[in-house]
């Protein structure tokens, strides 16, 4: 039996992070099922013909470049007493340490007729190319997307933009609701339904009609959308730890996925768990919150990995910065939105929007900001962006004001470069103008 100082179960981003940061240190071993391990983020972007599929597959040279071991395989068991993992092919490997690292999946929700042929949720290979198939050789020509955070968004424009007549909904009121409030959402929505995209909110799907295809769906409020003569729906209603091969095991598991202390340990010695198959809190309030996303992953798995290596670093928690692009926009959140807080702190917003670059300068185009703080404190608890050039620097700079518990009134001594190709006229930006105006309305409250 041949026996690991790592055994990591899971190839996605968290796993290959372990390989990245222990391969060639330590003997490691990164067990997946799949063939190919997918860019998840670029998959809708292949649906949409922009990139073939295979541009979506990540290359093994990932994991065997930096000295570990791919062991392809699905592990059907493990034997926390004997440390030891068994594959489906019947392969047993025995671990020093053990990092769990099994992900997510897709959550299809109990509702009649999701069984249909023709209805998919969307993470995987297999998904990709059903969906690709039924639009190429089905001849699909209209699609309901189910959820309208960013997968659901991405999916719909991608559907949209191969000539799938597309109609998106969610039983929020707004689009991305995770991300940014409804009061910032108008130009994403107004763009939504501008590229073509039927949207229908404050809508909850009841039930799926078919007999053995999907034929159509039927709403909350009464609405049916009809997918004759062939249509498909998809459903991107979020994700839930995949912890299944723990069940009836001592490996103590939560709502949202396996729980572990902020140096990623478990409540078994020497086996941690990372990514989206853990359940963690914010970095922001310490409760629980979900967090799936790579972001997420990433830090997890090199926190974990380093300390491996003899380093104490702890990981603090999800702050959930993410982006996504809406036709001409990109978008982007971080921390808590407004609606989230309701109820749990008292908040004061700041709201600023200004152009891209110098607004003399060809292709300045508009930007758009809120920032959110604790009224009491001035704390920084969130913001969100939306405008007409990447917005992920920025989103990025909020979550270390974040992270460091900075405030609004530090916020407006933020000290910022300015360039006309790449800024706003060095007279203004738009944090600090945020921040400015949390100041103001605090004045005049
Ligand atoms: C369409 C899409 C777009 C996304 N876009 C973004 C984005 O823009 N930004 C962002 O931050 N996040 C994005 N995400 C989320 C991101 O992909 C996940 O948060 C991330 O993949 C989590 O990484 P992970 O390694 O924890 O889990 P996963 O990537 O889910 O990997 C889990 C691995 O475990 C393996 N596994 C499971 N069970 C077993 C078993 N029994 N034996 C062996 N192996 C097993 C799986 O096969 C897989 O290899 C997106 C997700 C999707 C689906």
């Amino acid at each position: 039996m041949e026996k690991y100082d790592v055994i990591t179960i899971g190839g996605g981003p968290a796993g290959i992070t372990i390989a990245r940061v222990l391969g060639g240190k330590m003997k490691v071993g990164i067990i997946r099922p799949e063939y190919k391990s997918m860019i998840y983020c670029a998959m809708p972007y292949a649906l949409e013909g922009l990139l073939p599929i295979e541009k979506t597959f990540k290359k093994d040279e990932l994991v065997t470049d930096s000295g570990a071991d791919l062991i392809r395989g699905s592990v059907t068991r493990v034997s926390f007493e004997d440390k030891t993992v068994t594959l489906d092919n019947g392969e047993i490997y025995q671990y020093d340490k053990l990092i769990i690292a099994t992900g997510a999946d897709p959550i299809l929700p109990p509702i009649k007729g999701v069984e249909l042929k023709g209805v998919f949720t969307f993470k995987t290979q297999h998904d990709l190319e059903l969906i690709d198939t039924s639009i190429k050789q089905r001849g699909v020509k209209k699609a309901v997307v189910v959820g309208a955070g960013a997968i659901g968004i991405e999916l719909a424009q991608a559907f949209n933009h191969v000539n799938v007549e597309c109609h998106l909904v969610d039983m929020a009121g707004s689009v991305l609701p995770n991300l940014i409030d409804a009061d910032f959402s108008e130009e994403i929505q107004n763009e939504l339904e501008e590229l073509g995209i039927i949207l229908h909110l404050n809508s909850k799907v009841t039930s799926v009609s078919g007999t053995e295809y999907v034929e159509g769906i039927s709403l909350d409020t009464g609405e049916e959308i009809s997918l004759k003569p062939s249509g498909i729906v998809v459903f991107a209603v979020g994700m839930k730890a995949n912890t299944k091969l723990f069940e009836n095991t001592p490996l103590k598991i939560g709502k949202h996925g396996i729980i572990v202390n902020n140096k990623l340990e478990t409540n078994i010695k020497d086996v941690y768990a990372v990514g989206d198959c853990t359940q963690f809190v914010s970095g922001i309030t310490g409760e629980v919150v979900l967090g799936k996303l790579a972001t997420n992953a990433v830090p997890m798995a090199r926190t974990l990995a380093k300390n491996l290596l003899g380093d104490n670093r702890i990981y603090k928690g999800f702050y959930n910065g993410a982006a996504t692009k809406v036709g001409k926009y990109f978008v982007g959140g971080t921390g808590f939105t407004e609606s989230a807080l309701k109820g749990k702190f008292d908040v004061i917003t700041g709201n600023a929007r200004l152009t891209t670059i110098f607004p003399v300068m060809p292709g300045a185009k508009m930007i758009k900001m809120k920032l959110i703080a604790d009224k009491n404190t001035l704390r920084i608890l969130g913001g969100q962006i939306v405008g007409g050039s990447p917005v992920t620097d920025k989103i990025d700079t909020i979550t270390l004001a974040i992270q460091h518990n900075l405030t609004a009134r530090d916020l407006t001594s933020l000290a910022y470069s300015a360039q006309p190709y790449q800024s706003f006229f060095p007279a203004n930006n738009l944090i600090v103008a945020c921040a400015e105006d949390i100041l103001t309305k605090l004045k005049s409250a």
